[in-house]
């Protein structure tokens, strides 16, 4: 990790003492801490669900991030995980922020990001949040219609104004410009309004939309954007950001692999923004950063085998045709229900820490949650070696929109996160800071 550039001091920023990282030494895994944790979860009669946070993840996201799109400034989307370690490991790592509330400018702040690293990338905020971000100093915001900008001239004049435009996102598992973004055609008169309240407009910001399948959409986008800027240029305004937005995914199995958007972008801001100085270039990504790096493990906390009422309910043996249903400790209301709203996002595939694949019988099993909701429903249909009760079911890839969207609905705990790192990534963040 010897080009990492780290910001401020890793040994704080990350330390033990402030967000209980374990360092991972004389050569441990992930797989050896997370054995150890359920044994001494077992040993304390506990059950509670956890995740196991690996930072040695993120950062090699990052180190992949400066190499493939070196034009391009990461600011990571806050509301995609915003637990402690990963806002401490960004804030290691250098990235700026995108916050979408109050509540998250708050939580960036707190934890020592400088307001000009944060841009506040929402189209539509509440008048006190626009103020709160005016007295701390977070100037950079994004609007995408004319009642947002009256209401940023009133509340924070001295805005720095980023329009956000709608774009292609028709091939994206989760669309948002159905919901933001300023239409090509309001562009002109959008500006042309933003010059009669004196209000300065420094970019222009997209979202392809989460789970983008086609790297084309980035193309197009790009190009939507040189014309606002040349539209902006004729109004008299002197654009220098251009905000890429989110959407690359954080998996290389899911969507278009990360390498060949960024190829498609980097030739996108050559052809459209070829190297300027005076141009910045910024991005949101949230799920590229986090997803592959959080693991959950949920514990079967009960188990039903679905008898229909020819069959005797004393059967000790289960026939291979039989259905099971288990109810794992964590599920739609704690912190997974971008798994079952957007399953094509999100692949669910629960495993056993130790399994011995292949020469088990298998049956279908259903998984629910453990709430007394029947939509706590995880998945159908999936096929399993029999459980037990007091099993452990692993989960990669679960750290994008899971932890930060969770509840205690039914006074279920949240899921507990646990962050680690191997000793040899946590030497050559501090060596490269030092
Ligand atoms: N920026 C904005 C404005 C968003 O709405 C989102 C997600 O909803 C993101 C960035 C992060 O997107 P992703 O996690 O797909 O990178």
């Amino acid at each position: 990790a010897a080009c990492v550039t780290t910001n401020g001091s890793v040994l704080n920023v990350l330390s033990p003492e402030n967000c209980d990282i374990e360092i991972l030494d004389n050569g441990r895994t992930i797989n050896d801490f997370i054995d150890n944790k359920i044994k001494e979860l077992g040993s304390e009669d506990s059950e509670q669900p956890f995740y196991v946070a690996n930072v040695d993840d993120m950062v090699k996201k990052h180190l992949r991030w400066i190499t493939t799109l070196p034009r391009v400034k990461p600011f990571y989307a806050l509301k995609c995980n915003s637990s402690p370690a990963v806002l401490r490991t960004m804030i290691a790592l250098g990235t700026g922020f995108d916050c979408a509330s109050k509540g998250e400018i708050q939580l960036a702040l707190s934890l020592g990001v400088s307001p000009d690293k944060i841009i506040y990338a929402h189209t539509t905020k509440a008048r006190s949040y626009i103020k709160y971000a005016r007295t701390h100093g977070v100037n950079m915001m994004t609007f995408d219609n004319e009642d947002e900008l009256v209401k940023i001239s009133l509340c924070h004049p001295t805005a720095r104004l980023v329009l956000r435009i709608a774009v292609d996102d028709t091939d994206s598992l989760r669309r948002l410009s159905l919901k933001f973004g300023a239409t090509l055609g309001t562009v002109d008169k959008l500006l042309g309004r933003a010059r009669e309240l004196d209000l300065d407009v420094i970019g222009v910001s997209f979202h392809v939309g989460s789970g983008c399948t086609e790297s084309s959409a980035f193309k197009q986008a790009i190009a939507d954007a040189r014309h606002v800027f040349d539209i902006a240029s004729l109004l008299g305004f002197q654009m220098s950001l251009l905000d890429i937005g989110g959407g690359f995914s954080g998996r290389d199995d899911v969507g278009v692999k990360f390498e060949e958007v960024s190829e498609v972008i980097n030739g996108a801001l050559d052809e459209y923004f070829p190297s300027d100085s005076e141009l910045e270039i910024i991005a949101e990504p949230g799920r590229y950063y986090v997803e592959s790096s959080f693991t959950l493990a949920a514990n079967v906390i009960a188990k039903r085998v679905v008898l229909d009422d020819t069959e005797h309910s004393d059967i000790l043996e289960i026939s291979p045709d039989k259905m099971i249903m288990y109810y794992l400790n964590d599920g739609l209301y704690g912190s997974l229900s971008s798994i079952t709203l957007a399953p094509s996002l999100y692949k669910f595939v629960p495993y056993l820490p130790t399994a011995d694949e292949g020469s088990e019988q298998k049956y279908r099993s259903i998984i629910w949650g453990p709430t007394c909701d029947s939509i706590d429903k995880l998945t159908d249909d999936y096929w399993l070696p029999e459980l037990h009760v007091g099993d452990w079911l692993l989960i990669d890839n679960t750290g994008a929109y899971t932890v930060s969207i969770g509840t205690d609905f039914n006074g279920f705990e949240r899921t507990h996160i646990y962050p680690v790192v191997t000793a040899e990534t946590w030497h050559a963040l501090n060596l490269s800071h030092a």
